[in-house]
Formats: C-alpha cells, structure tokens, sequence
C-alpha cells in the first residue's frame, strides 16, 4: 500500500469516514482506491466474532473456544500457557478472519467491587505485564493485531462511562500505567483502545497527556489508538489529542464534525492525515490474514483444560483431605456442579465449542457420587424444599463436596457488585451444611474476591475463578489428584468489604478519588499489616518445596537473583517462586514490598533446579511526582524470594547506587503517607499531595448529552421515556428466562441482563456513539431536550437529518 498516495487521493468526506469504524466492528472500507476492512473482535478469553444474527441487541457469535478468565491465566503464573493461549486465539480469528484481537485488558483491580474484574489480571502491574505481553507475543505471532485496553484508569463498571478517575501521577505511573508502559515497549501491541472514563478531568479519548504525551512521545508508540466502543465524546478534540479511530462509527455526525472543523480552520488536516495513516497503517499490515481453513478446536479445547489446571488456587486443605479417592462414594451439592460458571458477562461472552462442566468430569473419572441441588443458580432466595432434601442427604456422608459461587445475576461487564457476599441460599447451604459437622470440600467459582464467612469450618477450599469450556473436567483432576494444583493468587482475598482503602469513597461520587495512591492491593494491606484470608501470590501444592542456596549478582543494569528449588513431597507439581523487593531507604513513602520477578518450575519428587530470575534495574525507580520524571536511589534494597508476599524463605541484602532521596512532598504529606495515616487523607491533603484539583460536581439537571440514561427519571417526561426504554429490555429478559434450559439460554440470559447495567449506567453520547444508526445524535439529543421540558426543540432534533456530502 503507497500510504503517501493513498492520502493524496483521498477525499475529504473519505478521511473523515476511514478514522471511524463500520458496521460495528469493521475499519470502513474505500473501495474506489481499494482499501479494504479490517476486522475487530473481542476479546481476552477467547474469540467472540460476532455473526449478524442479532440477540436481545448483543449479537450472537461465533462458535470459538472459551479459554478461562484473565484472572485464571494471570493466577496459573505461567508464561508460556499466555503465549499458546495468545496463539490459539489468534489461529480462531484466521479461521474467522478477524484481523484485530481487541484483547488483553491490563487494567488494575483496585477494589473487588468493580464487575469486570475478572477480565483483568491482577492488582499487581508486574505480573499483568508479564501475562499481557506472552499473551500479545502469542496473537501476533501469528499475525494477528492485538489491543490492549483500556488505557488507563478504568476501574469502575457503574461510572465506567461518566466517571473521572483521579490519581496523583505517583501511583499512575507506578501502578496504573505501568503494564501499559512495559508491554507498549517490548512487544509493541497493534493497537491501543482509550478507556471510556476521564483520567484527571479529562476524558481518555481526548486526553493528550494519555495520547500523545505519555504514550507517542515518551514511550515511542507508533500503533494505532482506537477509542472503546461509543467512548467518543468529542470529535476534534480527540482527533487533536493524538486518538487516530473512533469505533464503532458509522456516524454521520461525527463525520460532519470533521469536515466542518477542517473547512472552518477549527483542526489541521495534519492531525486528520495522522490519524488516517495509522488507520492506513493497520490495515495495510493486518489485512492480509493467511485464512485457516480447518481447525483443531478440540486441541484448543485441551489447551483450554490444561490452563484451567494450572490456575486453579488451592486455598485450604486441611490434612490433606484433597487429592479425595476415587474408589469412595461422595455426596455433592449445588447447582454450579451442573451449571458452572465459567466465563463472565459482557463484550468477552464466548459461545463455546462445547462445555465440561464438573459432573461431565466426575462421570468421566468415572467417580461414585450422589447428587443434591441444594440451591438454584438462578435463584437468589432460599427454596427450603431444596435445601432440606441436601441437609437430609448429607447426613448419610462423612465426606461432601459443595460447588457455590458468584453467578451471573451478581458479576458481569457493565455493573459493579454490590457487595463482596456469596447469594443469600448458598450462604444458607453452607451454614446448614456447617451444623452437621461433616467434612466439606467447597469448590468455588467467580471472577472476584468473595467474603468467606464459614471459612474455618471447611476442610478444604478451590478457588477456581471462571475455568472456561473444559474447567470441570480440569476441577475434577484436581480434586482427585490426576493434576496437583498450582494456581497462585493475583488478588489478595480480604476478609470483609470494608478492609478495602477508602471502600466508602468507592463508587459513591463521579470524582473517583484515588486517596490510597500507591497502596493498591497487597501494597495496602501487607504495609498496613492487615489481615486478609489469602494474600497476593498465595496458593496451596499437594507436595512441597524447599528453597536453598539464593545467589545475587548485578551489573548495573540487571540484578540477577537465582536460587535452588526442590521439591520434597512425592508428587510432580509447579511452584511458583516470587521475587520482591522492599526499598530500605529512609523516610520514602513505599510498599512494604513489590513484586519484581517470579518463576514458574515443574518438579518430580526428589528434583532440584536452579531457577534464575533477573530483574531490571530500571524496575525499581519510582516515580517523583514534582520532578515528572522516574528515579533511581541510592541506598539499601531487600531482595526476597518468597512463597507469596506474605510469606519470605530466602533474603539477601543489596546496596544500589542512583540519586540521593530528595522528598518530593511537603513534611505534611510525607508523613501522613509514610505512617499510613490514610484517615488523615481528604480531598485536601489528596490535593496537596497530587497537586490536582478535585473539580466540582456538576448538578444532575438540566440533562445534558452527557448524562447518564438512569437521570431520565429525574424529570417527568424523562421517567416516561425510561420506562419505556426499560420495558425494551425487561422484555428480552423475560424471553430469555422462557428459553429452554441450556448454553443458548445462559448466554442470552447474560446478554439481556448486560444491557440492562449498559442501558442504567450509560450515557447519552456514548450509546449514541456506538449506536449511531439507531441512536442518532440529533435523536439522541432530541431525547435530552424532551426530557429537559423543551418539546418543540426535542421534536424538531428527532427529525433532524444530517447531511453530509455526496461521495465522490
Ligand atoms: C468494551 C470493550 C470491548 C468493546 C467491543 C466495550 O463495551 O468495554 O472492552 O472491546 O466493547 O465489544
């Protein structure tokens, strides 16, 4: 493709469609100079290629394989699982020819609430690095575009679309940036999509600190920046931010925007032609997919149970009850047993190629069970006749296996949870199950972290996260040891809600205010020395491993660290070595310690290998908030090779020779932070410290196009045209809930409940942004006006057409 002369010849009308999308998911295609489409598709666990046989409005898609969760690949801590799994992804959109995969997700799990935590990898940016880049190595590999996603600051599902994300430039670089930062420099993925939320007031589709500051010009990205889909908010403003394609487009106004703004002097046709060689860019090096035609799916499906195995977290296990023998006769309970959850709602939703649920895999192994239901997955209540048949039932057992977990109804894309708690029947289940005394087996499933009140009363807990298509069987071999676990935590399980900084805060105003700065997850809760059920990196083996001889040596660019591993108890499994790293320097604000390597080894009984983990030395500056810039000190570090962050078996000092500390924050600041008095800290000290202003909430009336669809019921006409917009959706809910019992219903019964979160946290300009051909502009605006009162502008708005040129 000759880009330069493709530019020449395009009109303008032509530009301005070719930095939009098409047809949902399409680059828009200029056939008069033979540039052709390309083809987007989520996402992170697998291929959703949708077809164009619409489902309740979330289309249906195509068969693919549904790999587990993120956060089951992040906790299987193995790198080469992320590149097959990349791989195996990437060989499905050959297949489909899809030639940009808009996957992986990087962004930080910064409170267990949000809902779509389960498509991201941790609360740790190391490890999301690490996964992230296998993961894209493995896509484009096969030359298949990759997107990571979404850039930055994008944790919270309610207020996804309205929210401002505040957080000082510390911890944004340290924290929320940095998988970003890593992965953009070393594996260089294709593309990169804008979060729908502001980042520090201003909206990441437009901000150009994010677009151009940070990510062109620090970090040399020369990729493509696609916003997510409707986060668009104004044209120009983001043409000139540095963002080059606006998805899903197929929208006239914007279009209009541009060629008004261009014929006005308003942009520079620079700033256009930039974001249309990127365009061109893209397409020119992904359109040529090699297609497959034929493919092994049932190997991807292997794929998919080997990395269910090895994600799967062994929480407790009590002596030793699990691997549980195959010759006894068990009882099992709960209704996730035949209907697991295994992937998660929202864009991600795969229609998998088969499902393996636990009792396919308890058949397979050809296990001696009875069976109780015990609670309905579907139900939230407690249906007594159920639960005392199970009760009744499990008096005859020594031994009972229960399968509980979050469901659909609690966690998806789109929507926070409300709460960390299990539905209100399991909870029941497990307290009757308790009384009884009995030994209890739970296998638990779910994308998040959930309160575990009965704890101490189990015997044995695994945490299997959402496994994917093949995650019973894998379930299955780990409870009867043909797999020994070796899954590790990416998220440190807390106790209860309200152990989470600033929990309060969280989701209660549009400034989401990010107080805690760098004491994000196991940052938090190991240098507040909280209690927690499972810390960060924590997993249970069914054998053990002794960790000898640590060895350090640096230049100065790489600490290289290596140590013997071996494993002692008589069975083969994987342990996971993780590498921290604690600043010893006085009077600087810091985590107690951070994670900055790990390794993954297999081992038979009685093997010892050396393991060798290098870190680089640049990894362990941070960032200095008044001089913009990251830093190196000098002084004493504390290299630990540790089983999980809460718990060191080989230590060594080191001295590393850099800056002199030189405190960035006023006495004040400094000490609230370093003697975590997080009390102290209100929008006041959080803007001394930051150096940001928390802006003024915004009075919800008069509606504009940027609020959000639920604040229709705000005013009399709006609670009218709400109700009506929901009756659309409750309608869908209803036929699904009729379906007959099966994958097909679950996943519509997914798809219905994801629009109704869309439908209440969205806003005007964004689902017009992604639905330009139903919910025009002018429509959509037309609505705001209705509602605002003004009905004769409302009307007039509706049917307004836009106009735009004739093409050439
Ligand atoms: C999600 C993205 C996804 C896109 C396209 C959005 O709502 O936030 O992650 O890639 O839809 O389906």
């Amino acid at each position: 493709m000759d880009i330069d002369l493709l530019i020449s010849q395009l009109s303008l009308l032509e530009k301005a469609k070719l930095v939009a999308g098409y047809k949902f998911m399409l680059t828009y295609p200029v056939k008069r100079l033979n540039i052709p489409s390309i083809v987007t598709s989520d996402g992170p666990n697998g291929l959703r290629k949708q077809s164009n046989k619409k489902d309740n409005g979330v289309n249906v898609s195509e068969i693919a394989t549904c790999f587990p969760s993120s956060t089951n690949l992040a906790s299987s801590w193995n790198i080469d699982l992320a590149y097959l799994e990349g791989q195996a992804i990437a060989k499905e959109c050959k297949y489909y020819n899809v030639n940009i995969l808009l996957a992986p997700g990087v962004n930080i799990k910064r409170n267990p609430l949000n809902g779509r935590n389960f498509e991201y990898y941790s609360e740790d940016p190391y490890i999301s690095y690490k996964i992230a880049s296998h993961f894209i190595n493995g896509v484009q590999g096969e030359n298949v575009g990759a997107c990571i996603k979404h850039y930055a600051g994008n944790n919270n599902e309610d207020l996804r679309f309205v929210g401002n994300s505040i957080i000082d430039k510390r911890s944004l670089n340290e924290i929320y940036l940095k998988a970003f930062e890593k992965v953009i420099k070393e594996v260089k993925p294709a593309c990169i999509m804008s979060a729908y939320n502001k980042l520090n007031n201003v909206f990441c589709s437009e901000n150009k600190e994010l677009l151009t500051t940070i990510l062109k010009d620090k970090w040399n990205y020369d990729g493509l920046v696609m916003t997510d889909w409707g986060g668009m908010h104004n044209k120009i403003n983001s043409l000139k931010a540095g963002l080059d394609l606006e998805m899903p487009g197929d929208n006239k106004y914007n279009v209009k925007q541009i060629i008004d703004a261009i014929n006005s002097n308003q942009l520079d046709i620079k700033d256009l032609d930039r974001a249309v060689r990127n365009v061109l860019k893209l397409i020119d090096k992904y359109s040529k997919v090699s297609k497959l035609n034929s493919l092994d799916f049932e190997k991807h499906s292997q794929l998919a149970r080997k990395i269910a195995e090895d994600s799967i977290v062994l929480l407790k296990n009590e002596k030793d009850i699990l691997p549980l023998n195959t010759n006894r006769k068990y009882l099992v309970v709960g209704d996730l047993f035949s209907k697991m959850r295994y992937q998660g709602a929202g864009s991600s939703m795969i229609n998998p190629y088969k499902i393996v649920s636990p009792k396919d895999g308890f058949d397979k192994l050809k296990i001696d069970y009875e069976f109780e239901l015990g609670y309905k997955e579907n139900q939230i209540e407690v249906d007594e006749y159920i639960l005392n048949s199970a009760i009744n039932k499990a008096k005859e057992y020594e031994t009972i296996v229960v399968f509980i977990g979050l469901t659909d109804y609690f966690e998806s894309e789109g929507g926070n949870r409300r709460d960390l708690k299990l539905p209100v029947n399991q909870l029941k289940l497990m307290e009757e199950l308790i009384k009884l005394n009995k030994k209890i087996i739970v296998c638990l499933f779910g994308g998040s972290v959930v309160e575990l009140p009965f704890l101490d009363k189990i015997q044995a807990l695994i945490n299997m996260h959402l496994p994917g298509q093949e995650g019973g069987l894998a379930c299955s071999n780990v409870l009867f040891g043909k797999v020994n676990p070796s899954g590790r935590l990416t998220e440190t399980w807390i106790k209860k809600y309200e152990d989470v900084p600033f929990y309060k805060e969280y989701n209660s105003s549009f400034n989401e205010v990010y107080k805690e700065s760098i004491f994000v997850g196991y940052r938090y809760y190991l240098t507040c020395q909280k209690e927690v059920n499972f810390p960060f990196g924590y997993g249970l083996s069914y054998t053990k491993f002794e960790y000898s001889n640590l060895e350090i040596k640096k230049d100065n660019k790489i600490i290289k660290i290596s140590l013997n591993v071996k494993n002692t108890g008589n069975r083969y499994g994987g342990e996971v070595i993780q590498i921290y790293v604690s600043n010893l320097i006085p009077n600087f604000v810091k985590p107690y310690r951070e994670l900055k390597g790990f390794d993954k080894v297999y081992l038979k009984p009685d093997e010892t290998k050396r393991v060798e983990i290098n870190i680089d030395i640049n990894d362990l500056s941070y960032f200095n908030i008044k001089q913009d810039r990251w830093i190196l000190l000098e002084g004493k570090y504390l290299i630990q090779a540790c089983k999980n962050a809460n718990e060191t078996v080989l230590s060594q000092e080191i001295f590393i020779s850099g800056e002199k500390y030189n405190c960035p924050y006023s006495k004040e600041i400094n000490d609230i932070y370093l003697n975590l008095e997080f009390d102290k800290v209100d929008n006041r000290i959080f803007e001394k410290m930051s150096n940001l202003t928390i802006p003024k909430l915004e009075s919800k009336l008069p509606l504009t196009i940027e609020s959000q669809f639920k604040d229709l019921q705000l005013t009399k006409i709006g609670k009218l045209i709400y109700k009506i917009l929901m009756m659309y959706v409750n309608i869908d809910l209803k036929r699904a809930s009729k379906l007959k019992p099966g994958p097909k219903k679950d996943n519509r019964i997914k798809g219905a409940l994801f629009l109704k979160r869309i439908f209440n946290s969205n806003s005007f300009i964004c689902m017009s942004n992604s639905s330009a051909k139903q919910l025009t502009y002018n429509i959509a605006n037309g609505i705001v006006l209705l509602a605002n009162g003004h009905v004769f502008k409302g009307i007039k708005s509706i049917f307004t057409r836009i106009k735009l040129p004739k093409e050439k």
